[in-house]
């Protein structure tokens, strides 16, 4: 009769190969995990060749995920951006300023979990038509051959909202009021009533000639949407961005300044990478 070979314990790590419980290694394999995850996931990954080898369904692989693909993606994302910049505004073809926009505020994480995370609105003689891109680079180009063939559109970032830079804020209320400032756009972009017509209730700014300053008052306000992307007044950066701007005066030595009574509260997420 054989005897049953007993089932030998681990000796040694999984993830880093140092013998468990030892002096170098006094945590228990799943700390080592825990505490070198993102190294591990990157030893661990398939190696690729293409890009869509990256994604399945649109969406990033998750052999990928919490690997240093994610920075080699947003890196790939940054330098594409530059590229169309600086290599395609030419032969009378202006690089839209969204797109500088767009690259100077950094790339984020859904940007590089959805595979075509751009999008060029092109309006044709036969409606508004929407073509999905992987990177700035494919969708300037994109925007440029429409241009040239005498078409209008934008360039439009379909999973991120961008804020109105400080910067921009006199240029908007220079603009007329129809104008507003698109989050998905990154842009001033005009708004018109959807249809059929809707309203909701949101809080908005509103001078008060009694106060003499802005006060937050709750109205029933009319629901529009973007000309060209489709976004509508109802997104939190939207209601943030187009609000009337005033710079309060802090007197000195106030540490904690509270937000106005009725002003909307932002959210703030806990932030991935
Ligand atoms: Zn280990
Ligand atoms: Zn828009």
């Amino acid at each position: 009769m054989k005897a049953i070979p007993q089932r030998s314990r681990r000796k040694t790590c999984r993830w880093c190969g140092k013998r468990l419980l030892s002096e170098r290694h006094p945590h228990t394999e799943t700390m080592c995990f825990v505490k070198n995850e993102r190294s591990i996931r990157s030893k661990m990954r398939p190696k690729v060749k293409r890009i869509s080898d990256v994604y399945e369904g649109g969406k990033l692989r998750s052999a990928f995920v919490g690997s240093n693909m994610e920075d080699i993606l947003l890196k790939r994302q940054q330098q594409k951006g530059l590229d169309a910049v600086l290599g395609l505004g030419a032969n009378g073809y202006k690089v839209p300023r969204n797109v500088s926009h767009m690259i100077a505020q950094g790339f984020v994480w859904t940007q590089v979990a959805n595979q075509r995370p751009w999008a060029v609105y092109v309006f044709t003689p036969k409606g508004k038509r929407r073509k999905r891109f992987n990177n700035l680079y494919d969708a300037v180009e994109f925007h440029a051959r429409i241009t040239r063939l005498g078409l209008k559109g934008g360039i439009v970032s379909l999973p991120r909202s961008y804020e109105l830079p400080p910067e921009w804020r006199l240029r908007k209320a220079k603009l007329p009021k129809r104008f507003k400032w698109c989050p998905n756009c990154a842009d001033f972009r005009t708004f018109h009533r959807v249809d059929p017509a809707q309203r909701f209730e949101a809080p908005i700014k509103v001078w008060s000639e009694e106060k003499q300053r802005f006060e937050w008052r709750n109205r029933m306000i009319w629901l529009t949407e973007c000309q060209v992307c489709g976004n509508t007044n109802r997104s939190p950066v939207f209601r943030r961005a187009n609000q009337p701007y005033e710079v309060r005066k802090i007197k000195a030595g106030v540490r904690r300044v509270k937000p106005r009574k009725g002003a909307p509260t932002r959210k703030v997420r806990r932030k991935r990478l």
